[in-house]
């Protein structure tokens, strides 16, 4: 599983039934992740348009990062607000302060000036690290924010006011970094269970909430991936080749989990040159496929369907992809098919969420194409049950009920949440508010959130199931179904879909071709066609309390 110039020691352990070589001693800490990944060198790390910055390079400037918040007085358990697009700055803003042993708060770029207040306000941060056009949001609202003293701005035209200073006056500009000193990250004598960072939750279901992540949280998450793409060579009698450095493609935003723990941390282990993507664009992302020759790429599923449906995709030379993967929200079967038959390229799937510091089911292409509805078995470090929604007992294979998970990924709880962690992390495991079922040979499907869950008179109607078969209709490439309030039956199933350009079908059409394939009681009663996409946050997923009102009006 290492790169064989590793300077770990190596022993043969026994996971699940599988024999295979570890490290006897994993990386601690992420600190000691930078000085793996520094031996790397002058090979490109980041490539943002023009700026390409070696591993040494980001290396020296994380290492300036930190001395410059170690002397303002950044320390242990200091929270540090991060609040960019997907930049070079990101990465280097991350080590610096974990080397610290303080807590990185990656928040979220799409956020306003008021949720990016609240987020800085909920984590106590007392320094934030963001980019111009953060600021412009943020700065109105600084008065309010009592515990934030330093502010470090990047990537803006004039000097930010105070306390607010310029980035590129304590490190410079991302030109200058091979010019900076030499050295090492400080020492800060950090144990794998010092909290690291706090990613906030998406927001889908309530309020985002902050889960508190370890250094060990991160660590094992690179590792358990590393180990299952293994796994997967081993089943089909290969030997796992050792990691090579790729190309990859970060389009999804890096203050998500998926991105930052599953893309980005796992990338530096391997040595991957990250091209970054701060603003998401279909044909940018084919002319920089063609130009760097990126090999692998995803993140979310709604990408996928983009890049497959893009009229201009054959324009361009995309032959370098090998892998696409995603995670992070539902996706349809159809797509599967759909990413071998055009690209030729591997899918891949993971289900995960923010408090799993990202991946605990990881399906490799191969079992992707025969299971294309799964998001595959647990990965070797985590156990996986459905319970009864009560969360009395557990179900037997093939049931759907809450899916719980377990594993060293999973993060210690919600920061300043003593009652959503009671309720969410429970003995060891965390209830995970998805309903799924588990088959005989332990690949797990996940059919719905339970917030999104129909219940149509006392039948149970799972949202995927019926978003499936709006997928695999031809003219369909963007399905959501929501509840909408019956008087006696309590909710019936409603649709909202949006065609592929210059397709078109009937609402009558769709709900026969819905009525052929299910039961007559999960066919919506209605779909709207939508002329754009479907609204999605920045983790891909539809935000269906926005689409829900667009019954009640038809309704009033
Ligand atoms: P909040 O918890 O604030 O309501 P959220 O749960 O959407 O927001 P995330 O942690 O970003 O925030 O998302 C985790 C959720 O994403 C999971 O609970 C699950 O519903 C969904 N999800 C993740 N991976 C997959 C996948 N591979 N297939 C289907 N759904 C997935
Ligand atoms: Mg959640």
């Amino acid at each position: 599983l290492c790169a064989p110039d590793t300077k770990f020691e190596m022993e043969t352990v026994t996971i699940r039934g599988v024999r295979t070589r570890v490290w006897k001693h994993a990386l601690g800490s992420l600190p000691e992740l930078a000085r793996h990944a520094r031996n790397h060198g002058d090979h490109t790390f980041t490539i943002h348009e023009d700026e390409r910055i070696s591993y040494e390079s980001w290396f020296r400037a994380t290492r300036a990062l930190a001395a410059e918040l170690a002397a303002m007085g950044i320390g242990k358990g200091d929270r540090v607000g991060l609040a960019m697009r997907n930049l070079p700055e990101w990465p280097v803003a991350f080590f610096a302060v974990t080397s610290l042993g303080a807590i990185i708060v990656p928040l979220n770029a799409w956020w306003t000036g008021a949720e990016l207040a609240y987020g800085l306000k909920d984590s106590g941060a007392r320094a934030l690290i963001c980019d111009a056009e953060r600021w412009d949001r943020i700065g109105p609202e600084a008065n309010g924010l009592p515990d934030l003293k330093h502010v470090l701005v990047c990537r803006g035209d004039a000097a930010p006011d105070a306390p607010a200073r310029r980035l590129e006056d304590l490190i410079g500009t991302p030109d200058r970094y091979p010019g900076l000193p030499e050295g090492d990250l400080p020492d800060a004598d950090l144990a794998p269970d010092d909290p690291a960072t706090i990613f906030y939750t998406s927001g889908t279901t309530g309020n985002p909430k902050g889960a508190l992540g370890t250094h060990r949280n991160i660590l094992t998450n690179i590792l358990s991936s590393a180990f299952s793409a293994a796994r997967a060579c081993l089943r089909r009698g290969e030997v796992p080749p050792a990691p090579t450095p790729k190309v990859m493609l970060t389009i999804i935003p890096l203050f998500h989990v998926t991105a930052c723990n599953a893309g980005l941390m796992g990338g530096i282990f391997a040595g991957h040159t990250m091209v970054f993507m701060p603003k998401w664009d279909v044909v940018k992302a084919f002319q920089i496929i063609e130009r760097e020759k990126v090999n692998t790429t995803g993140g979310v599923p709604t990408i996928a369907w983009q890049l497959i449906e893009h009229p201009d995709r054959t324009k361009y030379d995309l032959s370098s992809l090998e892998a696409i993967a995603y995670g992070g929200a539902p996706s349809a079967p159809e797509l599967v098919r759909k990413i071998k038959q055009v690209f030729g390229a591997l899918p891949g799937n993971g289900w995960g969420m923010t408090e799993t510091s990202a991946t605990v089911t990881s399906h490799s292409a191969e079992d992707y194409l025969n299971r294309p509805d799964s998001c595959g078995p647990p990965v070797a470090v985590s156990d996986i049950k459905i319970m009864a929604p009560d969360g009395g007992r557990e179900l037997p294979v093939g049931e759907v009920g809450e899916l719980w998970a377990r594993g060293p990924q999973i993060v210690t709880g919600y920061w300043n949440n003593p009652e959503a962690t009671a309720e969410t992390f429970v003995d060891g495991w965390i209830r995970t508010g998805d309903l799924a079922r588990v088959d005989a040979e332990g690949f797990c499907y996940i059919v719905d959130r339970a917030k999104d869950m129909i219940i149509r008179g006392g039948e149970n109607i799972y949202s995927s199931e019926v978003e499936n078969v709006l997928y695999e209709h031809p003219a369909v490439t963007d399905a959501a179904l929501v509840g909408i309030p019956h008087r006696t039956l309590g909710e019936e199933p409603a649709a909202v879909v949006h065609l592929a350009p210059g397709e078109s079908v009937s609402e009558e059409e769709l709900k026969a071709w819905v009525r052929q394939r299910l039961a007559i009681f999960k066919t919506p009663v209605r779909i709207l066609f939508s002329g754009e996409t479907l609204p999605r946050n920045a983790n891909g997923k539809i935000v269906k309390t926005e689409l829900k009102p667009l019954f009640e009006t038809e309704q009033a």
